[in-house]
């Protein structure tokens, strides 16, 4: 891994742990930062969508710049280890697939694995495909409201009116017809 190795300290000191699911999230995010030409993202000039909520998620936060705070994280429940990052300024936008149980690791030694992950050429057990991607809009800023049952202030693009009321997610209580 080499040069990379600061950048993976950065990944575990972020997720707290190595592992490696970890290991997964991390050559997927630096496989689409190479394949986009591009670095980081300060803002929200990259936008990723995950296909998970595993491990692998934090070091796409980290790596690419992509989080859940700037708006530029998307999380979709399809429960594969699939990253897809897009750059706003061409359009291009990468999605990563990793399968390492396409590598042999002789031990189920949880450190070899990922070490293994780490290291493996990407080729091996990734599926790198440039993609199209519809871009999310950018990050908006909502006016707010207070919900009528619990005082709490909320987005008003979250709230939802019951009996003319204004409630929060947490106080709505959705009518059912019981079919
Ligand atoms: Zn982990
Ligand atoms: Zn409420």
């Amino acid at each position: 891994m080499g040069y990379h190795q600061d950048l993976w300290r950065e990944a575990v000191a972020f997720h707290g742990h190595e592992c490696p699911g970890l290991a997964i999230g991390f050559r997927a995010a630096l496989a689409a930062l190479e394949k986009l030409g591009v670095s980081r993202a300060k803002d929200e000039e990259l936008v990723a969508i995950v296909e998970t909520d595993a491990c692998g998620v934090d070091a796409i936060q980290v790596i690419a710049g992509c989080t859940i705070g700037k708006g530029n994280l998307i999380y979709k429940n399809h429960g594969k280890q699939a990253f897809t990052v897009g750059n706003r300024k061409t359009g291009k936008a990468v999605r990563i697939y990793v399968d390492p149980s396409k590598l042999k690791v002789d031990s189920e030694d949880r450190k070899a694995r990922m070490e293994m992950i780490l290291n493996a050429p990407e080729e091996d057990f990734c599926k790198i495909q440039f993609v199209e991607l519809s871009f999310p809009e950018e990050a908006r800023i909502f006016q707010s409201v207070i919900c009528e049952s619990c005082g709490e202030r909320l987005s008003e693009a979250r709230a939802k009116l019951e009996g003319g009321k204004t409630l929060c997610r947490a106080c709505y209580k959705p009518y059912h017809r019981g079919w």
